[in-house]
């Protein structure tokens, strides 16, 4: 490992442990003056910064996107009448970026007393574009303001706030249940049941009583108080059905990676299952079909019931070697990896943007949605892995394993995971006293 990257890690890790420190001081205070850190995320939004001096007879309004908006019906909401700010959002090349609507993002415009828009201000980019990764990406604000009788769009980067989360909820019904109780953002539940995923089926698995306590790194547009997205899982433990499992974040070879606290890693070279854990398959398959599995000599590949639009992860990193439709499979997609391993994803009702024979993706990366093309009678997922041309069956096959933490690493990924624990443990001691 090159020196500078090992100080880094240690950086990075020195900040999470201080953070964590902090809050096992609270251990010592009167338990009273505990102030732990807001369960319910805020969702209200405020007005900052738009008033307008010059604009007397106008007013500021905020508003959050739903599910299904237009941004006819969400400029109804904000008080605003304005046919000439629908036309220019439609036709101006930056404008058009407003009828990106996401739901649950906020809004803030300025109307004047004859219904029309003087100033709105949307963030187009960045925070939960996707389950993590990119969070770290610059988000972005598209401003359009009446400057005397024409509309001028704007777009301009926005700092970003960070933060250290740490949360201890019990499972009742369903981990996004949970989660959304103690205020967790949705793509952490995601994040775990990736992490656990080899060993926990997060569809079938969860046990009423199951307990999480997680440490995450949130991020939020700096000056908002729209929700925070969480960039990150930093450390996760996870009590199923009378087990123990434990990860925490940590870079090797400057790369971060999932580890067990006794330093095993938890990357798997292949995912066991390609679907992406989301609130829709978890409902979905809950309650039934999740996976179907046939006759596997027979049939040579695993069957996942999953909705239309499901997302399809590539298993492993690799290259695309065939991508279009063959009889039967319907919608098709076959990636080579590394070694002798291929694997492939039927039935696709689209495959994702850009994706083409040759393409490299990474483990985890969206290459397709489930659909029912071909011989399907309903939507699911058709899945084989292929060793040297040959299926093998995904769910019983011992798939490589990634490389154990050595030496001063794994040293110091144990000390690490010794602090997390005991602040973890802090935090339920802390929540318990305050529940009696
Ligand atoms: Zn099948």
């Amino acid at each position: 490992m090159h020196r500078n990257a090992r100080f880094r890690q240690v950086a990075a890790l020195t900040a999470i442990v201080s953070a964590l420190g902090a809050v096992t001081a609270f251990g010592v205070a009167p338990l009273a003056d505990i102030e732990l850190p807001p369960i319910e995320t805020v969702t209200e939004s405020v007005v900052l910064g738009l008033q307008n001096p010059d604009a007397i007879d106008s007013f500021v309004q905020t508003e959050t996107i739903r599910r299904g908006d237009t941004l006819a019906a969400l400029l109804a909401r904000l008080g605003a009448n304005d046919p000439e700010f629908l036309r220019f959002a439609s036709s101006d090349p930056l404008a058009r970026k407003a009828l990106q609507l996401r739901a649950g993002r906020g809004v803030q415009a300025e109307v004047d007393w004859l219904g029309r828009v003087t100033r709105y201000s949307y963030r187009v980019g960045g925070l939960e574009d996707d389950s993590g990764a990119d969070a770290a990406r610059p988000a972005t604000r598209l401003e359009i303001r009446r400057d005397g009788d024409r509309l001028v769009a704007s777009e301009a980067e926005v700092p970003l706030e960070r933060s250290t989360e740490m949360r201890s909820v019990e499972i009742r019904s369903s981990l996004f249940a949970a989660t959304d109780a103690a205020g967790i953002p949705e793509n952490v539940a995601i994040k775990v049941a990736e992490i656990f995923g080899g060993d926990i089926d997060f569809h079938r698995d969860l046990r009423k009583g199951d307990r999480m306590r997680v440490v995450y790194e949130t991020v939020r547009e700096a000056d908002s108080l729209d929700a925070a997205a969480a960039s990150k899982v930093l450390a996760v433990e996870f009590f199923n059905d009378g087990r123990r499992f434990d990860a925490l974040l940590f870079e090797r070879d400057e790369r971060p990676e999932y580890f067990a606290f006794d330093g095993r890693s938890l990357k798997k070279a292949f995912l066991r299952n390609p679907i992406e854990f989301s609130r829709i398959s978890s409902g979905f398959s809950s309650s039934r079909l999740h996976p179907i599995m046939r006759d596997w000599r027979a049939h040579r590949g695993v069957d996942f019931a999953a909705p239309t639009g499901t997302r399809v992860r590539a298993s492993a990193d690799g290259t695309v070697e065939f991508i279009g439709q063959q009889r039967g499979y319907g919608n098709v997609l076959i990636l080579e990896h590394r070694g002798e391993y291929s694997s492939l994803y039927a039935h696709l009702n689209s495959f994702a943007d850009g994706l083409r024979q040759g393409s490299r993706v990474r483990q985890g990366d969206t290459i397709a949605t489930v659909g029912s093309t071909g011989w399907a009678t309903g939507p699911h997922l058709h899945y084989e892995i292929m060793i040297r041309g040959e299926q093998v069956d995904p769910m019983a096959v011992a798939l490589p394993e990634s490389e154990p933490l050595n030496g001063a690493d794994r040293i110091r990924l144990r000390q690490a995971a010794t602090e997390i624990r005991l602040a973890l443990d802090q935090l339920d001691a802390i929540r318990l006293a305050r529940f009696e």
